[in-house]
């Protein structure tokens, strides 16, 4: 399926942003049964598997072009604060922001603090809780002597 004619408008957009000499080339494909997007990246490529919502899909486009503007840097701090600049400045909402990217393992909440999204300290919090919910899980397996079956997760 071609680009639309939107999202190409909005690469070309970031790349201005990015400062990046040039467009990525670009691979669209659709989704025939998700909400959710889903992209890959190269150095001078995007893929991206559309879902049906609009809303996504233009997040996953500006998650995509953070990949493309920090190569080799995968979901780092600096990753997330291009991405993050990326989503406020073509107007992702923050909440959305949020629920999107939260179930990353990597410090995305905490550079989303710093960079002032709002229910970002919601989420540290509820994310917390869960990770001591999650230790004393494993704890009380230990105890047991039942942790063969089951790893716990970073
Ligand atoms: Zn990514």
């Amino acid at each position: 399926m071609k680009t639309p004619q939107w999202a190409q408008d909005l690469i070309i957009e970031a790349c201005i942003y990015l400062g990046l000499p040039d467009t990525p080339a670009v691979t669209w494909h659709k989704s025939k049964q998700h909400k959710h997007s889903s992209g890959r990246a190269w150095q001078k490529r995007i893929h991206v598997t559309a879902g049906s919502s609009r809303q996504d899909q233009k997040l996953v486009v500006l998650h995509e072009m953070a990949h493309v503007a920090t190569p080799k840097e995968h979901h780092s701090t600096r990753f997330w604060e291009v991405a993050i600049g990326l989503y406020l400045h073509f107007k992702v909402s923050h909440k959305y922001i949020i629920e999107r990217e939260k179930t990353y393992r990597a410090n995305f909440l905490e550079v989303a603090e710093q960079m002032g999204l709002r229910g970002s300290k919601k989420a540290i919090a509820c994310k917390r809780k869960q990770q001591k919910r999650r230790k004393k899980f494993f704890a009380s397996l230990e105890k047991n002597k039942k942790l063969i079956v089951l790893t716990p997760l970073k």
